[in-house]
């Protein structure tokens, strides 16, 4: 039985990958320090034997004996990793040199959760994960972006200069049950919207697109990816290639819903980037991966939760 530590595993994508761990039979450790996280999203692992929870937060050292290492803490919607910019950077950049640390003494092998926001506002569409992006290295969103390619530096580093078994991912858009019904992302906050029948939020004018792939798509995507043998770095991308403008899954997410929310337009936040799409050329060569929830599928269930949740 491999023992496997999940950071972040409190959170949205966290906790669906410690569920699918758990199932696949593996000792799963969960390391969260709840800053998005819930024990919601894990209260049902709690009494299982193979799995455990730790309190810890990553930028401080952390010594277990482990197996295979998922480094996923980190902040990922603009609202909350824009709330204190400073322990988002700190969580990437120092959370990264603590696990990797850890995978050096230990021997693991060690996945990061790195970002298409390292692409930046891309001028190459769709993005290759060749493609060196366009970031802001000093605004509001650099906190995130520059953090998540620091710790990109520090994976290669590692594996250059220590011979670690890295593998990176940069995950595109992911949506699903568990998010977090008020962390500002543009799939939960238009769903929440539209169930309470509230004004539905356009940032700019809505014509950015964006790319969204069902969770669940993306947890088969992350274990492939650690089941690749040695050689396998990454990065690689992990996202649907399945593109809508934010007017387009405003009116499918009315649709859905039957809501009589109204669209109101506000402004579009700094260094928005205009449009997103993942090219998965690596990630079907490498892994025979590709998503197979189409997005009004997926809607339908993230709907479903969120109505339960809201009710609840
Ligand atoms: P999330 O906010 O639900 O999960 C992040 C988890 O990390 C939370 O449980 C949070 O409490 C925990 N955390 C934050 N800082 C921590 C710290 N210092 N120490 C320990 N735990 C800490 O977000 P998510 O969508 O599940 O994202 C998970 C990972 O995937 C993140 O690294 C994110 O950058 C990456 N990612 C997600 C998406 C997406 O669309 N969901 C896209 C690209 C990348
Ligand atoms: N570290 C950790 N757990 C371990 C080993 C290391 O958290 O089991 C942390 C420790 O804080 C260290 C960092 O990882 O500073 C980087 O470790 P590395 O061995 O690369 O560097 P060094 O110990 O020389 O600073
Ligand atoms: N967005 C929006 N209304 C909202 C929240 C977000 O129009 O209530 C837009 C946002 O400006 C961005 C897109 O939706 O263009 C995706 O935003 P999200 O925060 O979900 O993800 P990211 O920008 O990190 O891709």
């Amino acid at each position: 039985m491999a023992r496997i530590l999940v950071t972040g595993g409190a959170g949205f994508l966290g906790s669906h990958l410690c569920d699918r761990l758990i199932k696949d039979g593996n000792d799963t450790l969960c390391l969260d320090n709840f800053f998005t996280g819930s024990k919601r999203n894990i209260s049902h692992l709690m009494s299982h034997s193979h799995f455990e929870l730790m309190r810890h937060d990553v930028t401080f050292p952390l010594y277990v004996e482990i197996d295979q290492i998922f480094n996923l803490a980190c902040p990922a919607s603009p609202v909350h990793y824009q709330y204190d910019p400073v322990q988002t950077t700190k969580t990437s950049v120092h959370g990264a040199i603590n696990m990797l640390g850890l995978a050096k003494r230990t021997g693991a092998r060690i996945f990061q959760a790195s970002t298409s926001e390292v692409y930046g506002d891309p001028e190459q569409h769709p993005q290759q994960e060749s493609y060196w992006g366009r970031v802001n290295p000093i605004g509001p969103r650099s906190c995130y972006d520059e953090g998540k390619r620091c710790a990109e530096t520090l994976f290669f580093d590692y594996h250059r200069q220590h011979n670690l078994d890295i593998k990176v991912v940069r995950i595109f858009n992911t949506y699903g049950p568990r998010m977090h019904p008020n962390d500002g992302r543009v799939v939960s906050n238009f769903i929440v919207q539209a169930i309470k029948g509230q004004d539905i939020t356009i940032f700019g004018d809505g014509s950015q697109t964006r790319s969204f792939c069902y969770v669940d798509d993306l947890i088969e995507g992350f274990i492939r990816m650690m089941a690749t043998e040695k050689g396998v770095t990454g990065p690689i991308n992990l996202g649907n290639p399945g593109e809508f403008t934010m007017l387009e899954l405003a009116e499918k997410v009315i649709k859905l819903t039957s809501s009589k929310s109204k669209l109101v337009f506000q402004a579009l936040p700094t260094d928005d980037p205009k449009q997103r799409q993942p090219d998965i050329t690596l990630a079907k060569q490498h892994l025979d991966w590709e998503p197979k929830v189409n997005l009004e599928d997926g809607l339908k269930e993230t709907i479903a939760y969120f109505r339960k949740l809201l009710n609840d």
